[in-house]
């Protein structure tokens, strides 16, 4: 039995500990909050509303599903998997998006036929066709990733290289090709380069115009995958993780911040240094925090990375009378820069999160978000109040990410992409999982990080 620690409390951590702990390990969470679920965030409100404050939408929900089979109870009565536990609803449509020029599209669930038919309505014919050309790239990429990069826990420049050694490989990743020249010969209207951005910046890219053709794998893991969202809220996903980790024996410490990454006389990680100075000696170190974060506990500074985009995300009561109804998500695309989106769970149509693009020097006024919403025909001026806001700083503080960025270190090349900080450390015993770790950001890849870490960590036979 090794004696392991995970440092944060996030998805990706807590998907680590979860399996850690099923393999009898003796595992301890060090969180530095009192929560579980780190840039997931939920915000309560008079007990009746909970906005969920970060992600909102669940893609490929097979890395939750496995991992809840995985760490359920053996015995056979308990209710262990991941539908047994919290309600999973397909989210149809996935989003809303509303174009500068006024245009609307529905963007269907998993549906080739009806995502032709929607795209060609709101932005002419042909750009169904044009967009499934997205799709099916995006399909290479993942078909050439997926056995490669993403399910191979320790894989990395190597397998990255090797890949790019076949010719499927490089017409599949395109390395030298940014995603807009990949759909530049497929796209004849300006709206569908407005999507695609929005999919980079989602997708961690901080300038679209440099995003790898390879992200074209985000667009079709939604659309093959379909989108999703839990019943309650997205916390509840957070919540039932930490319970699984308790369940399977594990401990969750909050308000443990870690201050160092101990190593031992040969260099190898041998513990943590709480704030306070509390010192817990381990076999094997797993962070799941920003890279950022892990450089300072190993007593380092950081390498200048890039990050992805920060936003202020405003929780608004609005009164229901003569409210619009709201999609699950609304996109309101820019034509310089990134989108706002409103997000509004279908149990609770008076709690809206607003997230605005933002910088910690730039606080939004709410008036001004207002307007913005009224100007695109989403008038709830004299109808809400804001209730809470989150600021980039806020976020920055709470997580330790820089700048508050909402999905980790910036993909502006295949490497970034794909490369991210390796989840076998080059210090010994010392892991690493989360956003800015292999596989990537997202919720799902934050989780498959945990399990990339499980593996990795499992004893030789
Ligand atoms: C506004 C927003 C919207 C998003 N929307 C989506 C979406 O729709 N779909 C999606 O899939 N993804 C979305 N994401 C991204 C997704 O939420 C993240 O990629 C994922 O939650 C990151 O998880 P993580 O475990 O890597 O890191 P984090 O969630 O940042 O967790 C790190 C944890 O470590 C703790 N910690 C930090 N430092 C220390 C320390 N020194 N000692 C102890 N504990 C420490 C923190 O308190 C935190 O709990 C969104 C993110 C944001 C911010």
């Amino acid at each position: 039995m090794a004696r392991i620690i995970v440092v944060g409390a996030g998805m990706a951590g807590l998907a680590a500990a979860a399996r850690l702990a099923t393999r009898d390990n003796s595992v301890l969470v060090c969180e530095a909050t009192d929560t579980v679920g780190g840039a997931l965030g939920s915000w309560r409100y008079d007990d009746d509303l909970v906005f969920d404050t970060g992600a909102y939408t669940l893609t490929l929900p097979a890395a939750y599903r496995d991992l809840f089979i995985k760490t359920g109870s053996r015995k056979k009565s308990a209710a262990a998997t991941l539908e047994d536990r919290l309600d999973l609803r397909p989210i149809d449509p996935v989003r809303r998006y509303l174009f500068p020029e006024g245009s609307r599209l529905d963007l269907p669930n998993a549906s080739r036929g009806r995502l032709v038919a929607a795209f060609d309505e709101a932005l002419g014919a042909g750009a169904g066709a044009a967009w499934l050309r997205v799709v099916d790239h995006g399909s290479q990429v993942w078909d050439a990733i997926r056995p490669a990069l993403i399910e191979a826990p320790g894989a990395g420049g190597r397998e990255l290289v090797r890949l790019l050694r076949t010719t499927a490989g490089r017409r599949a990743l395109t390395p030298l090709r940014s995603l807009r020249q990949l759909a530049s010969g497929w796209f004849a209207t300006p709206g569908l380069f407005l999507l695609l951005d929005d999919y980079a910046r989602q997708a961690g890219a901080d300038d679209p115009r440099r995003a790898p053709a390879a992200l074209a794998a985000r667009v079709y893991l939604e659309q093959a995958f379909g989108a999703w969202r839990i019943v309650g809220g997205m916390h509840t996903l957070a919540e039932e993780l930490g319970q699984r980790v308790l369940d399977r024996g594990a401990e969750i410490r909050y308000g443990a911040r870690v201050e160092r990454i101990e190593r031992s006389a040969s260099g190898a990680a041998s513990g943590v240094v709480l704030e306070g100075g509390e010192r817990i000696a381990a076999d094997v170190v797993v962070a799941g925090v920003d890279q950022a974060v892990l450089a300072r506990l190993l007593g380092g500074s950081a390498r200048e990375h890039s990050y992805s985009a920060a936003v202020t995300t405003m929780c608004l009561v609005v009164d229901q009378a003569d409210a619009p109804t709201m999609p699950h998500e609304t996109v309101l695309l820019a034509e310089n820069g990134p989108a706002m989106r409103v997000h509004v769970a279908a149990e609770q149509p008076s709690a809206w999160t607003v997230h605005i693009p933002a910088t910690s020097d730039q606080q939004p006024e709410f008036d001004e978000v207002l307007g913005l919403l009224a100007a695109r025909g989403i008038d709830v001026r004299g109808k809400a109040r804001v209730a809470h806001t989150i600021g980039a700083a806020d976020r920055a503080a709470a997580t330790g990410v820089p700048g508050g960025a909402a999905y980790g270190p910036a993909v502006n090349s295949l490497r970034s992409a794909l490369l991210r900080s390796p989840v076998r450390q080059p210090v010994s015993g010392l892991f690493h999982v989360g956003a800015s770790a292999r596989p990537g950001s997202g919720l799902s890849f934050t989780a498959l990080s945990g399990w990339h870490a499980a593996e990795l960590i499992r004893p030789r036979r």
